[in-house]
């Protein structure tokens, strides 16, 4: 993990080890602790005596989480946990999970409940998740979020914050049907908000799709298979019938926080900040 403990250590110690280099006055360290030690102190004393950042990144398709996690990943140390991604993966790989997976996804419809909560009980006992982790696309039930509540007490924590990306259902048909992505980093692009410096047009006006490549990489972009209007329409009837009872679920706990991601992605990270400080 690019912890924030190394990197306040490289800051302090500007990439020494802490051991000897002040001979036996080393203000930092003492002469018998190498960084690493000292950084895994720190981690061990903040997952032991600080509550986990326990964050639900909520918004219905195309509503910008994909955009924010990362900045959140940055600024807490924590990492996104995105079910969407680790069933696609999960796809890729044609494991059990994947194969059962792949044709609701395709439709835009949800994969099981015992599926998703089974992976994601399972990822946030890795070794990354100490200080806490990102949610993003979980929960999508009130009854993923009833599982989640009690994997959590079970080890005495709770959600700490939703944070609720609000975009009028007629903006996100544009937002979805426009988006292609870089398949290996996630990298996301719009033809028409943030189009690749790739993009060609053919005689109809539409961009060719192998015009559309990474602007880091010159890689092939990709479209999901359910960014699809038809697709749409199945998704955010879910998204209104099945996730939205959540945010009344964590209402009462005081943590939901909605923000308008209908602006500017810069004035959108600005209340992302805003709504997560405690
Ligand atoms: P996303 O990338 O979050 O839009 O997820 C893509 C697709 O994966 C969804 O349309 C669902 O088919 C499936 N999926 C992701 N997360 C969940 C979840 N928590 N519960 C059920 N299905 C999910």
């Amino acid at each position: 993990m690019a912890s924030l403990f190394s990197k306040l250590a490289a800051l302090l110690c500007d990439g020494t080890t802490g051991t000897g280099d002040y001979g036996d006055n080393d203000p930092v360290y003492p002469n018998t602790q190498t960084i690493e030690e000292a950084i895994q102190k720190s981690e061990d004393k903040f997952s032991t005596y600080w509550p986990r950042n326990i964050i639900i990144l909520f918004g219905p398709p195309g509503s910008g989480k994909g955009t924010v996690a990362p900045n959140i990943e940055e600024l807490l140390s924590t990492p996104q946990l995105s079910t969407g991604d680790m069933l696609r993966a999960a796809v890729a790989q044609k494991t059990e999970v994947g194969l059962k997976a792949q044709e609701v996804m395709k439709a835009g419809g949800l994969v099981s409940d015992e599926i998703v909560v089974g992976i994601i009980r399972d990822r946030i006992r890795e070794d990354d998740c100490k200080l806490g982790f990102i949610l993003d696309g979980f929960p999508r039930t009130l009854e993923q979020a009833q599982a989640l509540d009690k994997v959590l007490a079970g080890e005495g924590d709770r959600v700490t914050k939703v944070v609720a990306l609000t975009v009028p259902d007629e903006v996100l048909e544009e937002r979805i049907c426009g988006r292609w992505i870089h398949k290996s980093t996630g990298r996301s692009y719009h033809v028409k908000f943030a189009p690749p410096k790739s993009m060609a047009m053919d005689d109809s006006g539409k961009p060719t799709p192998e015009s559309m490549k990474d602007d880091e990489t010159g890689e092939a972009l990709m479209q999901r298979p359910d960014d699809t209007s038809e697709a749409l329409v199945k998704r955010l009837e879910g998204y209104h019938k099945e996730t939205v009872p959540i945010l009344e679920h964590y209402q009462p706990e005081g943590v939901v926080k909605k923000v308008n991601a209908n602006v500017k992605p810069t004035l959108v990270w600005e209340e992302v900040r805003n709504a997560l400080k405690r």
